[in-house]
């Protein structure tokens, strides 16, 4: 580089893309398997390749390149595996939303092939688009190992996962309870719902009592769901009802007789204190029908009409207009007493915000108890670290109450479930070879019959990226990659997913590899505005995009701003002005380097070594801040503070070296003692190169920058050597 070019001021618009293709052209982000080399690892969180990266994704891609740059230069064979997820429901609520504004088609007129081929396409397009934006933060991942949660060559080893859990007798298919999501058309599982307060009325019943005169008075959200009515609940200590536990009701509007039973579930601060029990539309009295081995009579249907097993005059109407005809016909009856106003909590599909109606419905389940227990173990026996590790207390609560988990999901985006049905005598088949291949059954193998089904029903998406740290490394073949990668050294993600994705990466890594996918987990927090209110489409003036303010302040403003200061789970607040703060930190590397840089090429003769008693007392202090500094940071990195190793980096960089060591050597570099000048000369460059050093993995860009123009010995800045001692 020449002298002039050494005075422009840094340009990141300009250096960044040209500094990235340096790197990826050098193979430093593909590590060799070398058994002389410790291994370190990091799978990717996939990011939903189903539109631009936010800035969470900013703030997961800057954790984990710190602590892969980190790895890489300590000598380690660093491998940062991306990749991307079809993020099932997801997606194809995007797409279906994307094709109606577009051209006003639904998934139904497209039919399920058109529909899933245009759906990859607009994936894997998507996907392009954020492994650009990937570059653009400056991740340092190895993009010859990228994988895709729909590679055809990753489907057998889902399969394989499948075929071992159905072996074992940990999957099942069952009729339960599950959230029918009735736009989507589909079950989700039960993180798949929010909640959220609804207004509503509470409508007050009166159920007749056989051979009386006598009612049993009940309180309802949902007036409706009596048609499934099998019983009337009453709490055990209610005083008020002990008398008439053990007798009948009659139904009212469909006149079947239903048990007056006692169970704890029931509240009786709620309403009347007596509620009807529909097992069929309920979480809570589906529980209490199970106790009571009461009957299960489903009156809304998938289609969220009103099924055949309602009484005729409400068959295929709309729920929402039952609700209405139900209510005049207890009006008419003089039935119903009274309707307040109530606020309640409602669930929803997380992805298309329809509200959730709980039906019974014959699905796929992962019996999740003998897969959680060794997962409790090693997370109780701490060979998995959680940091922060005040998760891990609500994360081992959880995993001694998970309920069984359901896989199967009625999307067309997604894997289809490897099984056969038999028409004629129900069996189930697995269609699975033992290279995890689909294989077509030709006959049933319980009765010979030749009519068979194929099961339509996909996979739940977090099936798929729950295998993540294993099928990316090649398992079940005992590839290079798996046996020397495997298990992965960290998993980094936001604590929002501890329960969805992690703990299932336990489970089914545990249950297929017999290890842990990782020995520890980093949680990150959440990125807030300047406000630490959550970002929002609704409110831009806060939120921040990662490529504009990239385009703004640079990729390293951007990485310091999400990190410098930060700690393990908790939340980060962000604005562009802390972004601007960082990119004046940025600048004042640029000059600092550039200052003494213009000392260094003016000095012909700098020394390689200076002996200790030549140093004056200013240099030997800086050289000992620098091993403070150095021993600080390594310890840091150990123990996952990033952000505080940041902070010590910036303030280190910032007051003494910048405002102290520079300021005093000025004085220096100007005298007339051309001894002391080489001398100081040496410590400022050597000072330098640590700083460059230290800073890289947390804005590698501008540090790069400089070390090229640096010309030592090392060629490239990412695989220099970390200091191991400062002399
Ligand atoms: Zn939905
Ligand atoms: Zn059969």
């Amino acid at each position: 580089m020449s002298k002039s070019n050494n005075y422009q001021p840094y340009n990141s618009n300009e250096a960044e893309p040209e500094i990235y293709k340096l790197w990826e052209k050098s193979g430093q982000f593909t590590p060799k398997i070398d058994p002389k080399k410790k291994p370190f690892s990091i799978i990717m969180p996939p990011p939903n390749a189903n539109g631009s990266l936010h800035i969470g994704h900013a703030m997961f891609v800057t954790l984990e390149d710190i602590l892969i740059r980190y790895h890489r230069m300590l000598g380690e064979a660093a491998l940062w595996l991306p990749g991307a997820d079809h993020a099932g429901i997801l997606t194809q609520v995007v797409y279906e939303k994307k094709i109606k504004k577009e051209r006003g088609a639904n998934r139904k007129s497209l039919g399920r092939e058109k529909f899933y081929a245009e759906t990859l396409s607009f994936t894997l397009k998507n996907k392009k688009v954020m492994e650009n934006q990937l570059r653009a933060l400056g991740a340092s991942c190895d993009w010859t190992r990228e994988k895709f949660t729909l590679d055809p060559n990753l489907t057998p080893a889902i399969y394989l996962t499948f075929k071992k859990l159905y072996e074992a007798g940990f999957v099942y298919r069952g009729q339960h309870l599950i959230n029918w999501c009735p736009r989507c058309e589909t079950a989700i599982s039960d993180l798949e719902v929010s909640y959220q307060q609804e207004k509503t009325k509470l409508t007050f019943i009166k159920y007749p009592l056989k051979n009386s005169a006598q009612f049993i008075l009940v309180a309802t959200t949902r007036p409706e769901t009596m048609l499934g009515d099998t019983a009337v609940a009453v709490n055990p200590k209610d005083k008020r009802y002990s008398a008439l536990v053990g007798k009948i009701a009659i139904l009212p509007l469909v006149n079947r007789e239903i048990p007056i039973i006692a169970d704890e579930a029931v509240d009786p601060a709620f309403g009347s204190g007596a509620v009807k029990v529909t097992p069929a539309h309920d979480p809570v009295d589906f529980e209490i029908g199970m106790r009571h081995q009461l009957p299960i009579v489903s009156v809304i249907g998938p289609d969220n009409k009103m099924t055949q097993d309602a009484p005729v005059s409400y068959q295929g109407l709309m729920v929402k207009l039952a609700r209405e005809k139900v209510v005049a016909a207890l009006v008419d009856l003089n039935l119903l007493t009274k309707q307040k106003d109530y606020q309640h909590r409602v669930g929803h599909c997380e992805r298309c915000k329809t509200t959730i109606e709980p039906l019974i419905s014959w699905q796929w389940f992962i019996h999740t108890e003998p897969l959680a227990a060794p997962v409790v173990e090693l997370v109780e026996k701490e060979q998995v670290k959680i940091l922060p590790k005040r998760f891990t207390k609500t994360f081992l609560t959880w995993m001694k109450n998970l309920k069984d988990w359901c896989i199967s999901r009625q999307i067309w985006w997604g894997i289809t479930i490897p099984v056969f049905y038999c028409e004629d005598c129900q069996k189930i088949m697995l269609a699975v070879d033992d290279q995890g291949n689909l294989m077509l059954p030709q006959t049933c193998a319980g009765c010979g019959s030749v009519h068979l089904r194929q099961e339509t029903d996909t996979f739940d998406t977090w099936f798929s990226s729950g295998q993540w740290p294993y099928i990316t490394l090649g398992w079940p073949q005992n590839s290079a990659d798996y046996q020397y990668f495997y298990p992965t050294s960290v998993l980094e993600t936001g604590y929002e997913i501890l329960n969805i994705w992690v703990a299932r990466m336990l489970m089914l890594g545990i249950f297929a590899t017999g290890v842990a996918p990782f020995k520890t987990v980093y949680l990150h927090g959440m990125v807030r505005d300047a406000f630490g209110q959550k970002m929002s489409k609704s409110r831009p003036e806060t939120a921040i995009d990662p490529l504009s303010a990239i385009a703004k302040f640079g990729a390293d403003a951007l990485r310091l701003a999400l990190t410098v200061g930060s700690a393990a789970g908790n939340d980060v607040s962000i604005s562009g002005d802390k972004i601007r703060g960082y990119r004046n930190f940025a600048n004042k590397v640029w000059n600092a380097a550039r200052f003494t840089k213009g000392h260094l090429l003016a000095q012909h003769q700098i020394p390689e070594k200076v002996k200790a008693q030549s140093l004056t007392a200013d240099d030997k202090k800086m050289f000992s801040e620098l091993k403070k500094l150095l021993a600080s940071v390594n310890k840091d990195f150990e123990h996952f503070r990033l952000g505080r190793l940041g902070e010590k980096l910036y303030d280190s960089f910032w007051h003494v070296f910048c405002d102290w060591y520079l300021e005093a050597a000025k004085k220096r570099l100007f005298s007339q003692d051309e001894k002391d000048k080489e001398i100081c000369c040496f410590v400022l460059k050597k000072s330098l190169m640590v700083y460059l050093k230290l800073l890289h993995p947390l804005a590698p860009f501008v540090t790069e920058k400089i070390w090229q123009s640096l010309k030592t010995e090392e060629q490239l800045l990412i695989s220099a050597s970390w200091p191991d001692k400062i002399e």
